[in-house]
């Protein structure tokens, strides 16, 4: 089932309590699609990159499916670039800097062979493109998602407004699930914030789960305690592509196999932090996922009589 993926292709430096990397690949979109691929054997993204974007990195996301025909690349133009530093407890992280670089002029234009898009997952970078992107679509696609970041909430609050009213589901935080609704409940929050478009909601938890909401239903999924979490960049977006990959490969846009594919994105999200940037999510057995998803299953399950 064809999925679309739009975001940030992009270079990342990071600092973590555990250590510090110089520029790697990062982007809403790398992960996205790196996480995808293990449902869906092809996808299509929609990015831009300056010259210094490196072959390698280009050849890395054909080799997982990803088909780069909608990546334009600037040939004066610089990648854009981010870099954070994490606290600690490695659940808040500050943003040093932000350089849109390419992604200040960006115009996308969705292919002709991508437009019959299914699948439509507006990854984290600008509302305004998000929006053209969904507009550019001769026919609505069976389920849009939506990520974004308090950097867009703070700097295109009005853009980000009108592009909900046109989303499925919108991935969040915790903290910008608040900023968003004004409240401090997670659940009054989240039924102001289906108020304004998105019939669902996923608000990531961290290393505390998610919660993926639906009218009056709500489904917790945890995340793994894992020993070690090395850096956490890239989990939110690790997670989208996990979750939306398995609804396209299922074909099936039911409450119950949301719930399934909430699991399926903790799982992969869970891999992407034992390690820097992109390195364990790229490297993948279907081994190493089925004993992850195992442990899910038991993380969830109990037996238990009513009274
Ligand atoms: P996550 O940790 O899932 O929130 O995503 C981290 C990735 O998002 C990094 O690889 C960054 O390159 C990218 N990123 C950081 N800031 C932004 C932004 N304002 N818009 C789009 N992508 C961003």
């Amino acid at each position: 089932m064809s999925l679309l993926t739009v975001g940030t292709m992009a270079y990342d430096a990071l600092e973590t309590p555990f250590g510090k990397t110089d520029r790697i690949l990062g982007g809403a979109a790398t992960y996205i699609a790196l996480s995808a691929s293990y449902h869906v054997a092809k996808s299509n993204i929609v990015s831009v990159v300056g010259a210094d974007f490196e072959q390698a990195h280009l050849d890395l996301l054909k080799s997982k499916g990803a088909d780069l025909e909608g990546v334009q690349i600037i040939k004066n133009g610089k990648t854009f670039f981010w870099s954070g530093k994490y606290h600690l407890d490695m659940n808040t992280r500050d943003t040093i800097d932000t350089q849109l670089n390419v992604l200040a002029d960006f115009n996308p234009t969705v292919p002709e062979a991508y437009k019959d898009a299914k699948y439509l997952m507006l990854g984290n970078l600008m509302p305004s493109i998000q929006q053209q992107v969904l507009d550019q679509l001769p026919q609505r696609p069976k389920l849009v998602v939506l990520d974004t970041m308090n950097f867009w909430m703070d700097n295109c609050w009005d853009d980000l407004v009108e592009a909900l009213k046109g989303v499925d589901v919108l991935t969040i935080n915790d903290e910008e699930a608040r900023q968003m609704s004004g409240e401090y409940s997670l659940v009054k929050g989240a039924k102001k914030i289906m108020t304004m478009g998105p019939k669902y909601l996923i608000i990531k938890k961290g290393e505390h789960g998610a919660l993926l909401f639906h009218e009056e239903q709500i489904f917790s999924a945890p995340a793994l305690p894992l020993e070690e979490v090395f850096d956490p960049t890239g989990a939110g977006d690790t997670f989208a592509g996990g979750f939306i990959g398995y609804l396209a490969k299922t074909d099936d846009i039911s409450f119950e196999n949301m719930k399934r594919a909430v699991i399926w994105g903790s799982a992969m999200a869970s891999f992407t932090v034992e390690k820097f940037g992109t390195e364990r999510i790229a490297n993948l057995t279907n081994e190493e996922i089925n004993e992850r998803l195992e442990e899910f299953k038991a993380l969830v399950s109990v037996d238990i009589q009513l009274v």
